[in-house]
This record gives structure tokens, C-alpha cells and sequence, in this order.
């Protein structure tokens, strides 16, 4: 018999002070740690020396992420002979840490402080090489934890982000239905599913939610966020959660510059555009009632783009990378008509 086989995650746990009994979750799960090293950034690791595991364990700040501490990293792995990465903070942070753990074959526990995109289970990094950002493939992290409480008092835009890059699975979703039909595209749609499922009951549920920090809603933002990570490792590719609004975003990085916004708000921004292009109108007019609930920036001031910045970004998404989406449907002139008439 032909069977697929999955990775996912051994621990994964999202709870309301789950991180005061870190240890307890990781041997619950039969895993134990005798030399982990604990990666952060400068705030998170102030969140995370609040609580008793970080002062057992080593502990390394980042300080630029870049390719020569990466270097620097690696060689205190090996050399300490840790046996773990816990890393904490947000997408850059998280990214090292699954980075170095392809690198090393340590295993990485992803303890995220925002949760602001995907990373925090996905098998990709984002990583600053050379002055310039590359998306490179990395292991899956063998455990998720995420604290509620430290999520709700993570900053607002961060948690905003994360709405936005779960949202956009459903316009990723179209995009790979579209491609598999028009162009032959191989299509996996377990992966799709995963990733598209808690994206679309999100957002047809959105009023049992009282506000962006109803614990609630920090639960399955997060479970949606980690099913997306898991969605992509399933598929080897980011396709499950990466269209065409990921396409306006990637464009909108390179006229713009990279890391102005989190990533989350930009692509969550797109899905707008990208819904209505693919005459997702139900799904379109919802997001709209959703962002305004929730005070999603919805407008090229609130997002930080001008106009003519906009329009050059959709001239060049539909061949900034080969990923065939709805996009390719139509002149390029003609999405930045409709973007004009629709996007203010
Ligand atoms: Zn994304």
C-alpha cells in the first residue's frame, strides 16, 4: 500500500500560561532537553527571563541576524553540544532558530512572542543575506508553544499581521485551484485544506469574537497560523498559503524595501485586491467586514503605499515569481484600473 507521510510538530500547545510549565509540556511529550540553548531578541528575551525555564538553560540574544552570527551560532551549537533550540520572539528570531536547526540537526521548539505570520511552524526562513532577504527552506520546528497571555500583550499590529497572513490562505487557496485547472498545476489538497479551512471558518465566525484580544480568538489565530506552517511542509512549497497577494506583496518589498510593515498587514492588505479579482465576493465583502471590525489597515495611507507605488507593484507581481495565479488572468492594466476604482 501507498501511503503520504506527514511531518508535524511533536508539541503543540496554545494555552494561557503554558510557558510557566514549559518543562512539564516538553516531558509530557516524552522529550527531554538536558542542554537546550535559548535564542531571543532583545524583547522577547525580557518576556522569556520572566519565567523559570530561561534561567536554566543557556541563553543567546541576536543581535543582526546576520549571516556571520548565523556562523557564530552554529559552531556554540555544535561545540556546546546542545541538544536543543528553543527559539523565542518573533518571525526573525523563529526563522534563525528553524535555520540552525537544518543546519545542525538540532531540534528547534518555536516559542513565538508575536504572532504576526506563519514562520512560527513553517518548514521556511527568512533569512538577511548579504544585505538582502532570501527565503530558504528549513526543518519544521518539533514543538509549537505558544503562551495566550504573552500574545495579548504583544502589540496590536503584530496580532493584526497574523489575521492578515491567515486570511490570505483563501485567496492561496483560489490561486492553486486556478493554476491546477488552467495550467496543470499538481495540486495537494489535504495541504490546501489545512492551511484554507481555518482561514475561511475564522472568517465566517468572526463576530463570536470580542476583540482582537479575546483569548478565543488568540487560540485559533494561532492553531490556523501553525495548520499553515503544516500545510506548506505537507506540500514542500508555501503554495497552500502564498498567491497572488503574496505576489503583490513580494513586489511591493522590492520597489519599497523589505520589512517596512510586518509582512501579515501587507499580504492581508493584498487579499482586498486579490479576492475581488478572483470574484471571491462573499469572501471579499466579509474580509471588508472583518478588517473594519478589527481595524485592519485597509487603505494605501494606513498601509504606508503610495499610489504609484502600488500601481508599478502590479505591473511587475504577476511575473515576480513563477507562481501562476489569478493575476495572470488579467492585463496588467486592468488590475491596476480596478485597484484604482477599489483599493483608497
Ligand atoms: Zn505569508
Amino acid at each position: 500500500m501507498i501511503y503520504k507521510f506527514v511531518n508535524f510538530p511533536i508539541i503543540i500547545e496554545v494555552k494561557s500560561g503554558v510557558l510557566e510549565e514549559f518543562e512539564k509540556v516538553v516531558h509530557q511529550n516524552n522529550l527531554h532537553f538536558a542542554n537546550p540553548l535559548i535564542i531571543t531578541g532583545k524583547k522577547s528575551g525580557e518576556i522569556i527571563n520572566r519565567y523559570q525555564f530561561a534561567s536554566e538553560y543557556q541563553h543567546y540574544i541576536i543581535q543582526d541576524g546576520k549571516l556571520e552570527e548565523i556562523s557564530y551560532l552554529r559552531k556554540m551549537l555544535v561545540d556546546y553540544q546542545h541538544d536543543a533550540i528553543i527559539t523565542c520572539g518573533g518571525g526573525r528570531i523563529i526563522d534563525i532558530g528553524k535555520y540552525l536547526a537544518r543546519e545542525t540537526l538540532i531540534p528547534v521548539v518555536s516559542v513565538p512572542t508575536l504572532l504576526s505570520n506563519d514562520a512560527i511552524a513553517s518548514p521556511i526562513s527568512i533569512l538577511r543575506i548579504n544585505n538582502e532577504y532570501k527565503s530558504v527552506g528549513t526543518t519544521m520546528p518539533i514543538g509549537v508553544i505558544v503562551d495566550i497571555e504573552v500574545i495579548k500583550s504583544s502589540p496590536k499590529k503584530y496580532i493584526l499581521a497574523g489575521l492578515g497572513d491567515l486570511i490570505s490562505n483563501i485567496s492561496a487557496s483560489y490561486d492553486w485551484v486556478l493554476a491546477h485547472r488552467d495550467i496543470g498545476e499538481k495540486i495537494d489538497n489535504f495541504s490546501r485544506m489545512l492551511a484554507y479551512m481555518p482561514a475561511i471558518n475564522l472568517l465566517n465566525n468572526f463576530e463570536i469574537y470580542s476583540s482582537l484580544k479575546d483569548e478565543k480568538f488568540i487560540e485559533d489565530l494561532a492553531y490556523g497560523l501553525i495548520l499553515s506552517g503544516i500545510a506548506m511542509n505537507i506540500a514542500h512549497s508555501s503554495r497552500p498559503a502564498s498567491g497572488s497577494e503574496h505576489n503583490i506583496s513580494h513586489a511591493l518589498d522590492r520597489i519599497l524595501g523589505f520589512s517596512r510593515i510586518p509582512h501579515g498587514l501587507q499580504v492581508g492588505f493584498a487579499t482586498i485586491l486579490t479576492t475581488y479579482l478572483q470574484g471571491q465576493t462573499r469572501e471579499h465583502r466579509q474580509i471588508l467586514e472583518l478588517y473594519e471590525k478589527f481595524k485592519f489597515p485597509k487603505t494605501l495611507k494606513e498601509i504606508g503605499v503610495d499610489r504609484e507605488s502600488l500601481r508599478e507593484a502590479l505591473n511587475i507581481a504577476p511575473t515576480i515569481r513563477d507562481r501562476y495565479t489569478i493575476l495572470n488572468k488579467y492585463q496588467p492594466e486592468k488590475i491596476v484600473k480596478i485597484a484604482d476604482n477599489l483599493i483608497i
